[in-house]
């Protein structure tokens, strides 16, 4: 089962995720998440996800 998918952590801020707002532990991180998203277009560089996360999907 892929069951370890639900136990990653926030990729936002590393706490335990939370099901209500999975993959995010709270409605804050997915808001931060949505505008780096929105801002990767115009500042931020680099890679939306991060590779250690991908790792981390046992
Ligand atoms: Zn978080």
């Amino acid at each position: 089962m892929s069951d370890a998918a639900r136990h990653k952590p926030c990729p936002i801020c590393r706490k335990p995720q939370v099901k209500e707002f999975a993959p995010f532990c709270s409605a804050r991180c997915r808001d931060r998440d949505l505008a780096r998203w929105l801002n990767d277009g115009y500042a931020l560089p680099g890679p939306p996800v991060d590779p250690e996360d991908i790792a981390r999907e046992e």
